[in-house]
């Protein structure tokens, strides 16, 4: 590990800090600023994109917060403070609030950005120092209904249950709703690879994305009819005998279900409801099929919904059906889009989970957790609120609010309602880097290390844990976000439950993860570092890991996959004469999440600088919208003013919106999934009308 105040002469191998790729890079020292090398990992081979190559431009920033600042009032500005007056601030404000209204009234919130080790502080800290069952993350509008989908059918959930390497040797691969190529282009390689030699290509979307553009067959589906879809396509799988009857029956359960309901998807009510032509998905069926092997991946495109997981399930019904699982080269996985979104929802910031993949709700993970924290199981709360239900909570039942890592007013749907309900808190804490438009509302803004300022691990979206090292101390005044919780734990009382060095953390998370499905036990950062990560389970400091999942059993019970009887139910808002238009919502290639880091990038905001609205051209000209001018977007939840941009790629019906700054999340909706508790991003109805007002920024 680096001498904590030496700073490099040559380059240090890492990672990106951002999506869940994490490409391997060389970050080396250049004057004041830092250079960006590729390096040749096994996820990135040598390739990076736009945001990978500039990512080191903000260690050097400008607008670095390096002090942290207190707001006196409500409505006073915020100004500098000393660490030990914002820390006081906070411990004392928590204090008298859960003394007032008991221990659920401070809520934390965490994100898919944090490392393994920052995460399993986050939840340790939440459930032992402060006691709240109250803490989620931003990963809850990710991944979770993936998660939760992978969970229900195969007993566990990791992303991608095999490595990124047996892509290319699939004969047949179908991604739905997702668009790799610009959110993270290197991965195209192995696509590529796939194509080259031989093997085809199927993407669902409703856009002729640039991941689209490169397919063999783009399904153009109108948005929220994914279980239509995935039924329909296994309707045709079992009508032309295209099934796998000995896999359904050695390894499989309640197959009978399933296909009742496919029974009723012919293909002609499918394309009816999907937008989908039945010859097209005779020709999807029939690839997926009678291909030796196939893999299908999902994205936040089917995830994002109100039924994201029956979305999720219903794809994975057809993969089970085609007997395209649990085999090499096959598989159903979902391509996480955060950082550490992977190991983010394993170790513990889930309101349901605690560290190691357990239940919070289960006596035994209970009890082994709390062994660990040296505690009675009886002492850790339970399961608390899910990120949406927190948000709606903020200002009632929840007062006080810790914020790692994440920027909800521009990434909670409905935004407008979730930036007054911050507004209400007695207490709200931002931890960043920046300046963000959620840390411009807090009471208390604490300045924190950057990715590059820090050691840690990181889980990417094949389940390797991998070694993020650090290239720099942080700035004087900048502290980590560890010792940040350890000086709040000194102050509630409870210094000893939050170890401020690394290496202590480290193995205390590891020991935490011991036993539990996600075990990382034996995944120390010396056999990381050396063998390129490790995939967990890895239980033991002699064990390889294990990059493939379900070779010979599932993780369930009797070892068997579990079909699910899932029906389309449609978006929880239809169109109708009001908002006669579908909005869905996505990532664009140079910006990364919230932007709150790619905006602040001067070659990524001049290549993309604002929002704008993407809309077919025969549905701009009947709404005498001209391209580039400004067009205004209103639902039931608000009205953001930006740029039209006419393609021909987009469905007549849909438009699109990039959720990178403000403006996209004033207009979706809150409608959340009853099991993963996933919001509905990606579906819902809207008007659009010319308009001569300012733009959103
Ligand atoms: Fe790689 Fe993702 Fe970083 Fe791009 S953003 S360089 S794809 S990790």
């Amino acid at each position: 590990m680096m001498d904590a105040l030496a700073a490099p002469t040559v380059g240090v191998d890492t990672h990106c800090p951002y999506c869940a790729l994490q490409c391997g890079m060389t970050v080396a020292p250049d004057g004041d600023h830092w250079t960006v090398t590729a390096r040749d990992f096994p996820t990135n081979k040598g390739g990076l994109c736009r945001k990978g190559w500039t990512s080191a431009e903000l260690l050097s920033a400008p607008d670095r917060l390096t002090t942290p600042l207190v707001r006196d009032r409500k409505g006073e500005k915020l100004r500098p403070a000393s660490w030990d007056e914002a820390l006081d601030r906070i411990a004392d404000a928590f204090r008298e609030i859960q003394l007032a209204h008991g221990r659920d009234a401070v809520g934390v919130f965490g994100g898919g950005g944090l490392t393994n080790e920052k995460a399993y502080l986050l939840g340790k800290f939440a459930r032992v120092c402060l006691g709240t069952a109250n803490i989620d993350y931003n990963g809850r509008f990710c991944m979770a209904s993936a998660a939760a989908g992978g969970l229900r059918a195969f007993g566990l959930d990791r992303g991608l249950p095999f490595p990124l390497e047996d892509i290319p040797g699939a004969e047949a691969i179908l991604i739905e709703g997702s668009n790799p190529a610009e959110t993270m282009p290197p991965i195209m390689q192995y696509f590529e690879e796939q194509r080259r030699r031989g093997g085809k290509l199927i993407v669902v979307d409703p856009r002729k994305t640039p991941t689209a553009r490169i397919a063999d067959l783009h399904l153009s589906i109108t948005p929220g009819t994914d279980a239509a879809l995935a039924n329909g396509l296994l309707h045709i799988a079992i009508r032309d005998g295209l099934i796998d009857r000995p896999f359904i029956e050695a390894r499989t359960s309640g197959f009978e279900a399933a296909r009742r309901i496919a029974a009723s998807w012919w293909p002609d009510r499918a394309e009816r409801v999907t937008g989908v032509p039945a010859h097209q998905l005779h020709q999807a069926a029939h690839i997926l099929g009678k291909a030796a092997t196939a893999i299908i991946l999902s994205g936040r495109g089917p995830e994002q919904q109100s039924r994201g997981v029956d979305n999720v399930l219903a794809f994975i019904n057809l993969a089970l059906a085609l007997g395209k699982v649990g085999r090499p080269h096959c598989g159903w996985g979902c391509l996480t889009g955060q950082g550490n979104g992977q190991g983010g929802r394993e170790h513990g910031q889930k309101a349901d989970q605690l560290p190691g993949y357990r239940k919070i709700d289960n006596p035994a993970d209970r009890r082994d957790v709390a062994a660990v924290w040296d505690m009675a199981p009886d002492m850790l709360p339970g399961p608390g609120l899910s990120a949406v239900e927190l948000s709606a909570a903020l200002g009632g039942p929840v007062k006080g609010l810790l914020l790692m890592a994440s920027n909800l007013v521009v990434s909670a749907p409905n935004a407008n309602t979730v930036a007054a309900q911050l507004g209400k808190l007695d207490m709200l804490v931002v931890a960043d880097f920046f300046l963000s438009e959620t840390a411009a509302l807090a009471d208390v803004v604490l300045p924190i290390t950057q990715w590059a300022e820090e050691e840690g691990t990181m889980t990417n979206l094949e389940g390797r844990v991998l070694l993020r090292r650090r290239v720099k101390p942080p700035p004087e005044g900048v502290r980590s976000d560890a010792a940040v919780l350890s000086g709040l734990a000194a102050r509630l009382g409870t210094q000893s439950a939050i170890p401020a060095e690394p290496s202590v953390v480290a193995e205390e998370f590891r020991r935490a993860s011991s036993g539990g499905p996600a075990d990382y036990r034996g995944a120390t950062w010396e056999r990381i570092a050396e063998a390129d990560g490790l995939f967990w389970p890895c239980p033991t400091t002699d064990h390889p890991g294990t990059p493939r999942l379900f070779l010979d059993r599932f993780a369930t019970s009797d070892g068997r996959a579990r079909f699910h009887p899932v029906d389309h139910h449609g978006p929880a808002e239809p169109t109708d004469a009001e908002f006669p238009m579908i909005l869905t919502t996505g990532r664009l290639l140079v910006h990364y999440q919230s932007g709150a880091q790619t905006r602040r990038i001067a070659s990524l905001t001049e290549a993309e600088p604002s929002p704008f609205v993407e809309i077919h051209p025969d549905t701009a000209s009947a709404m005498k919208i001209g391209d580039g001018a400004l067009a205004r977007l209103t639902t039931r939840r608000g009205t953001a003013v930006m740029q039209a941009r006419h393609s021909r790629d987009i469905r007549r019906d849909t438009l699109f919106v990039p959720f990178h700054w403000v403006g996209a999340n004033l207009l979706t909706n809150a409608a959340l999934d009853p099991v993963s508790r996933i919001p509905e991003f990606k579906v819902c109805s809207v008007r659009i009308e010319p308009s001569s007002a300012t733009p959103a920024l």
